[in-house]
């Protein structure tokens, strides 16, 4: 070997070396921005751990699997967990006070209890009781999140932790969407069968991915089939990722739109190509940024006569909701969105299935809109006996039939025609309330719903149709 080539050789090792130490420098820094906290550990005098462990019933004495939120009353440190398919949990923690947090779902009491931890006994408060105070299953709505990550991809938990967060937190249905892999999916759907064949809880699981692109995120609802993720061709690419999708019988998905980065979407001439629209995208703070401007792309899509239904995805990568980088961010609405947090079903779906929610059901429910999105106020919203999704025949006046609630207290409540508000009806500081009323309504006009309760609480139905307005 000559020397050219020896040193040339060194320089090259030299050069690798550093920049493999550099990734990984930079890769431990990325990573330890997403680790999830642990409570205390960074006081030595709390260094003493024990264990809290009980278990979560409902009405009837049956354990449930349920959420379990515990609040380090000291350094404010709020830790997520959810208890095994039996409604047991067990939690290691630091000496001190806490406060903890039952709840499943929208639609059980949440439960508090604080718990003061003096030594290393084992601590077994007595069996917490979460019941139901309201069920919109009878009203024909079932519940669940359109877009999850798991280990297979870049999330944090394996499948089993997720799916057990989606329970935890009363959800009917959920998708798997790793960025491109299917790998998950034998097991999503196992667990779901595990659920269907004499589980105690009802829950459909149903396959999906995100088709992960240079340009723009997909996702691939209701089939296993992986899809080519490729886009040499541009264009062409992303109109054939919508075909693959079609060919494989799943729901083509533009995912949030209004990211940047190579993430949203910007190929508007072929968006007939797809189905759904996510309206409503968890990482992303509620109604503001990236999602108010998805929000306010798809008013003007409708009022050109284009409708793509809208949905909502938490695209959680970590179940227990625990995104420190967020807590210095002072502004008002990014505090709301952290006492909201981002873990299983943050928003979600509410979509109509009055025979019961399968995946079929489901799915169909989802392509035609039949369905509202929430962090937490429930809408049950019909004009003229219709859903959201549906069209009614013109008539100068309709039936409006309205039923919310919120657990944690309504905000504010708003019809709009065509995008503009037309109605505001009076629920501040209610939990519940009926509104039955007949209004004017305008032939071609579309109307939605759109709800907000105290601490974030966020809701928009998709749109009721009235006459002859013609959506794509
Ligand atoms: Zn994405």
């Amino acid at each position: 070997m000559n020397k050219e080539v020896f040193s040339w050789k060194v320089g090259t090792i030299i050069m690798a070396v550093l920049c493999i130490a550099l990734t990984a420098a930079l890769a431990l820094t990325w990573m330890q921005c997403f680790e999830p906290e642990k409570a205390g550990t960074e006081d030595p005098d709390k260094t003493t751990t024990t264990f809290v462990s009980g278990i979560i019933v409902n009405d009837q004495g049956q354990p449930v699997v349920a959420s379990v939120e515990v609040v380090d009353l000291e350094s404010k440190t709020k830790i997520r967990r959810q208890t095994d398919l039996l409604g047991r949990y067990e939690i290691e923690l630091p000496l001190g006070e806490y406060e903890f947090t039952f709840s499943k779902g929208f639609e059980y009491e949440r439960e508090s209890l604080l718990v003061s931890l003096q030594d290393r006994l084992r601590y077994r408060p007595s069996p917490v009781t979460l019941s139901r105070t309201v069920n919109w299953n009878d009203a024909g709505w079932y519940c669940g999140d359109l877009h999850q990550h798991t280990s297979y991809s870049d999330g944090y938990q394996d499948v089993g932790t997720v799916f057990l967060s989606d329970l935890a937190n009363g959800l009917d249905f959920g998708f798997a969407t790793d960025h491109n892999s299917v790998d998950g999916l034998a097991e999503w759907s196992r667990g779901g069968q595990l659920m269907t064949s004499g589980g105690c809880e009802l829950f459909t699981a149903i396959p999906g991915m995100e088709v992960t692109t240079e340009m723009g995120h997909y996702n691939s609802l209701g089939t296993s089939a992986l899809v080519d993720d490729s886009t040499t061709s541009g264009k062409d690419d992303i109109q054939r990722i919508a075909d693959d999708i079609h060919r494989a019988g799943g729901i083509a998905q533009i995912n949030h739109p209004f990211l940047t980065d190579g993430m949203g979407f910007t190929e508007w001439s072929v968006l007939n190509s797809f189905d759904t629209y996510e309206l409503w995208n968890g990482k992303g703070v509620t109604n503001e940024g990236a999602n108010l401007m998805a929000k306010e792309k798809w008013f003007s899509l409708l009022n050109d006569g284009i409708y793509l239904p809208a949905t909502a995805g938490s695209d959680n990568h970590d179940v227990t909701g625990n995104y420190p980088w967020r807590r210095d961010d002072e502004t008002s609405a990014s505090k709301l969105w952290i006492e909201r947090g981002l873990y299983s079903g943050m928003p979600r779906n509410y979509v109509y299935c009055p025979e019961g929610a399968d995946a079929d059901a489901v799915l169909s429910g989802i392509l035609a809109g039949n369905s509202f999105i929430t962090n937490g106020p429930l809408i049950d919203f019909r004009l003229g006996k219709a859903i959201p999704g549906e069209q009614i025949p013109f008539a100068e006046e309709q039936e409006l039939m309205i039923h919310l609630y919120d657990q944690r207290g309504l905000e504010s409540a708003v019809l709009l025609e065509n995008g503009i508000p037309i109605h505001e009806f009076s629920v501040e500081n209610q939990n519940e309330q009926n509104i039955r009323l007949t209004i004017p309504v305008k032939d071609g006009s579309w109307y939605v719903l759109e709800v907000t309760g105290s601490q974030g609480g966020y809701a928009i139905t998709n749109p009721v149709f009235v006459g002859s307005f013609s959506g794509e």
